[in-house]
Formats: C-alpha cells, sequence, structure tokens
C-alpha cells in the first residue's frame, strides 16, 4: 500500500527526513512513535502531497507519485496522477481540521460531492451509515463548536472514511484531547482495524500500538532507528535511543 524508499526531506538548511525507507502492506496497522521534532508528520504529510519530496522514491499501492531519477532529481507524477493517487487516502489530523460553518453531516458529503461528483441522495444515506459506526448519528444536524473534542475527532474520521479510501493516516489524532475523551476516538480506530483497514498512524498512545497494531516504527531526527511488533520493541528495544525514549514514555 505504501513503498517509501530513502525519503529525504528539507526545510532550508534544516534536513527534516534524512533517508526513510517505509513498506506498508494491505491490512498493516503500523505505529509511527519518537520524540516531537523527529519528523513524523513531515513523513506523513509527503505520503498524502502535502509537503513534496526532495529525494528517494514514494509509490501508492504500486503507483509512483515521485521518484529520484540517475541524475540526482526528483520528479513527481502529472498533478492529476499524484491528485488521484492521493485521493486513496484519507487523513485524520491532531486539530480535526472540520469546517466550523457546516454541520457535521455537511463536512462529511462535502468532499464525495464536490471531488467525487457523488449525488447528495447518494452520498447521504453512506454518510448517515458513518455517522452510525462513530456513533454520532443523533448530532448530523450539530455544527462542530457543539461537540466534544473526542466527537470533533470521530466525525473527522468519519470524513476521511466517506471518500472510501484504501489506507488511512493519522497524525496524533488523540493528542489535543482531554484524557476522558481518548477513549472514545480510539475505540473508532481500533474497529477500522479490526475491519483491516491499513492504517499508518503517529502516536502516543502506546497502549493502542501494543494492543492493535502490528508493527510499531521508532522514528528520531528524521531517521528509522528500529522497527517490530510492539511486543518485541518495547520489551527488547535494540538502541540506546529507542531505550531512552520507551522510558520516558512507558
Ligand atoms: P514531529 O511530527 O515528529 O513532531 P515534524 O515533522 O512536525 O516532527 O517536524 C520535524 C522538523 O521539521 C521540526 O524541526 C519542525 O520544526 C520542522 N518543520 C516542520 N514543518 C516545517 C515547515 N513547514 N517549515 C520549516 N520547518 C518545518
Ligand atoms: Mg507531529
Amino acid at each position: 500500500m505504501i513503498q517509501a524508499r530513502d525519503i529525504h526531506k528539507r526545510f532550508g538548511d534544516l534536513e527534516v527526513l534524512k533517508g526513510i525507507s517505509l513498506d506498508v502492506g494491505k491490512g498493516d496497522v503500523v505505529a509511527l512513535i519518537g520524540p516531537s521534532g523527529s519528523g513524523k508528520s513531515t513523513f506523513l504529510r509527503c505520503l498524502n502531497h502535502l509537503e513534496t519530496i526532495d529525494g528517494g522514491h514514494l509509490a501508492i499501492e504500486g503507483e509512483t507519485m515521485a521518484t529520484t531519477d540517475a541524475n540526482g532529481t526528483c520528479r513527481y507524477a502529472p498533478l492529476a496522477d499524484v491528485r488521484r493517487i492521493c485521493s486513496r487516502t484519507g487523513m485524520v489530523f491532531q486539530h480535526f481540521n472540520l469546517f466550523p460553518h457546516l454541520t457535521v453531516l455537511e463536512n462529511i458529503i462535502e468532499a464525495p460531492m464536490t471531488v467525487k461528483r457523488m449525488r447528495r441522495d447518494e452520498i447521504v444515506p453512506k454518510a448517515e451509515a458513518l455517522l452510525r459506526k462513530v456513533d454520532l448519528l443523533d448530532k448530523s444536524g450539530s455544527y462542530p463548536s457543539q461537540l466534544s473534542g473526542g466527537q470533533k475527532q470521530r466525525v473527522a474520521i468519519a470524513r476521511a472514511l466517506a471518500m472510501e479510501p484504501d489506507l488511512m493516516l493519522f497524525d496524533e489524532p488523540t493528542s489535543a484531547l482531554d484524557p476522558e475523551l481518548t477513549g472514545e476516538v480510539l475505540r473508532a480506530m481500533r474497529q477500522l482495524a479490526e475491519e483491516h483497514m491499513t492504517m499508518l498512524v503517529v502516536t502516543h498512545e502506546m497502549n493502542f500500538a501494543r494492543d492493535v497494531s502490528t508493527r510499531v516504527v521508532f522514528m528520531d531526527k528524521g531517521e528509522i532507528v528500529e522497527a517490530g511488533s510492539a511486543a518485541a520493541l518495547f520489551s527488547n528495544p535494540q538502541h540506546a535511543r529507542t531505550r531512552a525514549f520507551l522510558d520516558h514514555v512507558l
């Protein structure tokens, strides 16, 4: 589903991704962990073309989005292809990013109608089914400002799913929530994982990583330091940097 090879990214003088290689297969649930500033969000944003890469090879579902040629020039596929490739990816952010002037239902049907040109009578039943799934059908006429953080994040998940993505990217989906609201969001994510959605999740929720992920990847200072099953990584980290990080968060 994701093939990332030697991905490089810099912001001016700052090299943020120093050759990231990661494969995510169908149905994998990969937890991406690491200290703040290590490049986790930047990597996720590159996968969804919210940032461009400077070097390496990036393919989604076997289709090349960007690749570096023999001369070291990184080239992207034509924009129409990049858009089509990225449309198979759903993303959920830390800060929900819902449209404040639209109701919950309108938030969910907006992209399917404008991007996928779906008819309203076609998408509304799907949107309602998704709202039922995240247990928010009774809020379909509410505005985001009338919802709790956990409810907003569940709407954001339903909104991403309305585009029928093949894989989902989550960037610290519970970090902005009060602790008592993280459980409801993690439950929705766990349910998605049980339905075999392919997921790449940046998270500080080590219990989620332990219970739900098929693999944990530890990133630090723009590099993947080590990766493995949660059981192996948490109980027997191979690198001092991983140990130091886990000592803080476990
Ligand atoms: P993480 O998500 O692991 O906390 P980020 O990917 O957000 O890390 O950031 C990695 C580094 O890149 C940080 O030093 C951050 O300040 C820097 N950075 C991120 N986005 C930008 C940007 N748009 N312009 C300049 N620097 C950025
Ligand atoms: Mg981040």
